[in-house]
């Protein structure tokens, strides 16, 4: 008989790649900030889904992701536990300003993951904010935007604070995440969300997490994704 064929090499990826973190199973098996690791734990998250797993070996070694799982698979961690991870390794801090940007096209979407947000990065001394449309003091809202680290929005909100609000600065983002990138990208958005990158630096990280893949060539160039990986995860049951 032939010799069996060999296992896939240590370090191999899903879709072909490597990362010295590739066999990781659970969380404190990656190269986390005992911050964050912490703030996983106390959320009871030990062992990382498809996605995650799949996904955080790049996402921490600074690439860009377009990734790609069906609902509830778990890919707001997937883009929470590197944004966090950035900015604690650039010892990101108060004066610094915005040094994340995460958009959701809802309301209720972005209100979940503010407290996925929350609870996972509890340890980290991040100021985070929640600006969606509807709800709160939008003059309020601008007093404050400036001192913010972490911004979980909507698209239209963010916008409104880009057009409205005086100094409104966020030249040294670090991170942009369109979570559900697969609407936010639909044709509703179009309008607002090319104002929106326009004013963004493109020197950055960016994460396109969706249930479905998004390889639009238009949409990417967009966004200025470097050399994304391309990772897609389907349940096998
Ligand atoms: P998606 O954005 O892909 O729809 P979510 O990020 O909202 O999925 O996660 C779906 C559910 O799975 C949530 O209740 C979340 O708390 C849970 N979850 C995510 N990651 C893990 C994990 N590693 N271990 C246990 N539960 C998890
Ligand atoms: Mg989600």
């Amino acid at each position: 008989l032939p010799p069996p064929p060999p296992k896939s090499p240590i370090g191999q990826l899903p879709n072909g790649s490597f990362s010295p973190y590739a066999g990781a199973d659970k969380f404190t098996q990656l190269p986390l900030s005992k911050k964050t690791k912490d703030g996983l734990k106390d959320s009871k998250y030990l062992k990382m889904t498809d996605i995650q797993r799949a996904s955080l070996p790049h996402s921490l070694c600074g690439r860009d992701i377009l990734g790609a799982a069906k609902t509830g698979s778990g890919k707001t961690l997937a883009f929470v536990i590197p944004v966090l991870e950035k900015l604690y390794r650039a010892r990101w801090g108060p004066e610094d300003g915005v040094g994340c940007i995460i958009m959701s096209p809802t309301r209720e979407l972005a209100g979940q993951l503010f407290k996925v947000l929350n609870s996972v990065g509890k340890y980290h001394g991040f100021s985070a904010g929640l600006l969606i449309g509807g709800r709160g003091d939008v003059d309020t809202e601008k007093e404050r935007v400036n001192e913010l680290n972490i911004l979980v929005c909507t698209p239209g909100r963010l916008l409104q604070h880009m057009d409205e609000t005086p100094n409104f600065e966020c030249s040294q983002l670090q991170v942009l995440v369109l979570d559900e990138a697969d609407r936010i990208l639909d044709v509703g958005f179009k309008k607002g969300l090319n104002a929106i990158i326009s004013q963004l630096p493109k020197y950055r990280q960016t994460f396109l997490f969706s249930a479905t893949q998004t390889k639009s060539v238009q949409d990417l160039a967009r966004l200025s994704l470097k050399d994304p990986e391309y990772i897609s995860v389907h349940a096998e049951s």
